[in-house]
């Protein structure tokens, strides 16, 4: 799963409760639902070398960035809400886990006690859909985020 949609549902997690850290475990649960929904995966736009080794395509950069700065925008209308801060706490629990288990400057933790862990539940948990099947998964993807949306802003 991408950005915006683990930080959106980790924001509308947060709502269920007006608790900080409740609000920022809620976030971390909905990572996890998500990441076992069939979903787009950003590394499906990574290019293929020669050696076989993966590399970043330029329509991979083009994509993080679009996604980041709607997700900021998203977050910017929110901003005048009551628990604008819960939900900035509930998507930092939303993005965490691929903020640790993705991050290359973190992969050292990889063998760290409760760390390590982390790693495995979410590649345990993680639903890779092979690539043909990304209709399916853009079907999912729309969905959730087309239901976040309205959450936030359609009611
Ligand atoms: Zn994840």
């Amino acid at each position: 799963m991408t950005i915006g949609p683990h930080a959106l549902a980790g924001a509308a997690a947060a709502t269920i409760t007006s608790n900080y850290y409740l609000a920022f475990i809620f976030g971390l649960i909905s990572h996890f639902i998500l990441d076992m929904l069939p979903h787009l995966e950003p590394k499906s736009l990574m290019t293929k070398e020669k050696d076989g080794t993966k590399k970043w395509s330029i329509w991979l950069y083009v994509f993080v960035i679009v996604e980041i700065s709607l997700t900021v925008f998203v977050f910017y209308f929110l901003r005048h809400r009551p628990d604008f801060n819960l939900l900035l706490v509930g998507a930092f629990g939303g993005l965490m886990p691929d903020m640790i288990v993705n991050n290359p400057f973190l992969q050292f933790l990889r063998n760290k006690p409760v760390i390590k862990h982390l790693f495995w539940f979410h590649d345990k948990i993680h639903i890779d859909l092979p690539d043909k099947y990304w209709p399916v998964s853009l079907i999912v993807e729309t969905l959730l985020i087309g239901g976040l949306l309205w959450n936030f802003f359609g009611k």
